[in-house]
């Protein structure tokens, strides 16, 4: 009888106690496996019919995948659906000024591609790429938050001439950079990393230091169309490049901000880090678009209502 109570118990407990963000994050989460309720949620926004208008140029937030992007969808006000060649945009407000949030679906080539998009669609005053992250440095815990101070494609490399049978080592290739237009030579030009642009940057940390609650470093986010495993790989990228943390679409959208002449920064969460056998936790993500809600007001704040920034 007692057991039987105690069952009841939980299961009262269960059906009632989960809170809204923790329903959300299981939800997002889930569905990134799924592919299921979350597009059943965006099939519940208005869809847009029009071209956006907006009087201010909005703040576009780029997460990868639904646990990377529904806490920020969630946050808008009067949010509206935008599809382009499937990619999903979704337009609204965030403390009275508009933001974009795009969901990138993960890679090198859908980050681009939908940044392109998003830019020419929504005419962005700034660009924030955030989302999960495995770590290279062993000194840092899931959930340790980077903001990339700046950003690299560790595949944008030359590797070494060696004859057949000789073996690999990887130690000896050059980094050739990746291309993107560069004003002083009118030209696409190739560069071995994307600085973050300061004002955005430092945004990040007034935020921080404002909030008390996130353990935020900066750092250098590592992309690649991969997922490390090999430990003597991620340290060799972390000793020669001072690599952070390694994901899959930071440097790829950096480059388009950059051919683009838009304010780019990359905001990364620790979901992994094989130095300390810490496998992924998509929650990670969640904690990661909380702080970037952060930093968006204190942009708001800081540089748009008070007019410093057109
Ligand atoms: N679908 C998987 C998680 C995807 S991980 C799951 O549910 O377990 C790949 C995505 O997360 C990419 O968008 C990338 O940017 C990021 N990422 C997180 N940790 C990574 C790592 N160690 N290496 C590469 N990408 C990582």
């Amino acid at each position: 009888m007692k057991k039987f109570f105690a069952l009841l118990l939980t299961a009262l407990f269960l059906l009632t106690a989960p809170a809204q963000a923790q329903t959300v994050t299981h939800i997002d989460a889930a569905a990134d496996r799924a592919g299921e309720s979350a597009e059943k949620f965006y099939a519940t926004l208005p869809q847009a019919t029009g071209d956006y208008k907006s009087r201010r140029r909005p703040i576009l937030i780029e997460g990868a995948m639904n646990s990377e992007t529904g806490t920020l969808v969630r946050a808008l006000k009067n949010p509206v659906a935008y599809r382009e060649l499937n990619w999903l945009f979704v337009a609204g407000t965030y403390k009275n000024y508009p933001v974009v949030v795009v969901r990138t679906e993960q890679g090198v080539a859908n980050a681009a591609a939908s940044t392109a998009l998003a830019i020419r669609k929504f005419n962005p005053i700034a660009v924030i790429n955030q989302g999960t992250a495995g770590g290279h440095d062993p000194a840092l815990k899931i959930g340790d938050i980077i903001v990339g101070a700046s950003t690299f494609d560790y595949t944008a490399v030359k590797t070494a001439y060696t004859p057949r049978g000789a073996g690999i080592d990887i130690t000896q290739q050059k980094m050739r950079g990746t291309y993107a237009y560069d004003e002083a030579t009118k030209n696409f030009q190739p560069r071995a990393e994307y600085r973050a642009d300061p004002t955005l940057f430092n945004m990040a940390f007034a935020a921080a230091n404002r909030n008390g609650s996130f353990n935020v470093v900066s750092g250098v986010i590592a992309t690649g169309n991969a997922w490390l495993q090999g430990i003597d790989h991620i340290a060799f990228l972390h000793e020669r490049y001072g690599s952070t943390c390694e994901e899959m679409e930071t440097c790829a959208a950096a480059s388009v901000c950059q051919t683009a002449g838009v304010p780019f920064v990359g905001i990364r969460i620790l979901s992994d880090n094989i130095n300390i056998n810490r496998d992924y936790d998509p929650d990670t993500g969640v904690t990661c678009q909380e702080f970037v809600l952060l930093v968006v007001e204190q942009y708001i704040d800081a540089i748009v209502n008070r007019g410093a920034a057109k």
